[in-house]
């Protein structure tokens, strides 16, 4: 009785939710203005080290990611300058609720509800030119974790959480893995295989068309490994070596 009593709650704040999530992401896949995207770094590890890293972050190491997003909207041919801009604020003054991958259909739903319900507590706090997505940049000191937590990222709620390595020198690899929950937060889905990481063919190529198909020269930034023949990819290490591929592209609205 109260499990059903839960879901029904449950159904009733996301049905509420779902019709403004559509709102937004109507607006945030029409390409027509600049969208701000907010990037709120965390020291998911309380190290000294990772704030150390996240007191000297400036915005100019997060413009590659905006610098993809305009080089591969215009290779589509999207007409607007400058399609995101993202912006880097103070680290909020909690982290955002932690997912636990092992949690049932109803943790996930009450998990992402969480979320969105911190997403807009942190942008209630800023007071002009708000941004429309927020991205919140989980820094772990690559001494503490050899391995990261699941990124995540939801166009449901136009937010991700971003799990990244506080080094300089993995802002390859952080730009790749920003660039990829943004897009998620745009609508784009995942283009690989989650058991052999493999990238799906056609929609997980950058350049599906290519003849011969292999070796590809670049990643779909969806896929995130350059297919160098059946069963074998390896790892772009910036995003300089990442291309949108068309199913991504129709996704988030540059094909119509
Ligand atoms: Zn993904």
């Amino acid at each position: 009785m109260w499990r059903k009593f839960r879901i029904a709650i449950l159904l009733t704040v996301l049905a509420i939710v779902g019709g403004t999530a559509w709102l937004d992401q109507h607006r945030t896949t029409s390409w027509e203005y600049t969208l701000r995207v907010g990037a709120f770094p965390v020291n998911a590890d309380g190290s000294e080290a990772t704030a150390a890293f996240i007191e000297r972050l400036d915005e100019a190491q997060l413009r590659p990611v905006a610098d993809f997003v305009a080089r591969e909207a215009h290779r589509y041919g999207v007409a607007l300058d400058v399609p995101i801009e993202i912006r880097l604020y103070p680290p909020p003054a909690a982290p955002p609720p932690a997912f636990s991958p092992d949690a049932n259909l109803l943790g996930r739903i009450a998990w992402s509800l969480r979320l969105r319900h911190y997403r807009s507590q942190v942008l209630a706090g800023i007071a002009r030119a708000r941004p429309s997505i927020a991205l919140f940049l989980l820094y772990h000191d690559p001494a503490r974790a050899n391995v990261l937590p699941h990124s995540l990222g939801l166009q449901r709620g136009l937010v991700g959480v971003v799990q990244l390595f506080a080094a300089r020198a993995q802002s390859g690899q952080n730009a790749i893995v920003t660039a990829h929950e943004l897009l998620h937060t745009f609508g784009a889905t995942d283009k690989y295989d989650p058991g052999s990481d493999a990238p799906l063919y056609p929609a997980g190529f950058a350049e599906p068309a290519r003849e011969p198909r292999y070796p590809q020269r670049f990643a779909e930034i969806m896929a995130g490994r350059v297919p160098l023949g059946p069963g074998q990819q390896e790892m772009p290490d910036d995003l300089s070596q990442v291309l949108v591929g068309p199913a991504t592209a129709r996704e988030i609205g540059w094909i119509r």
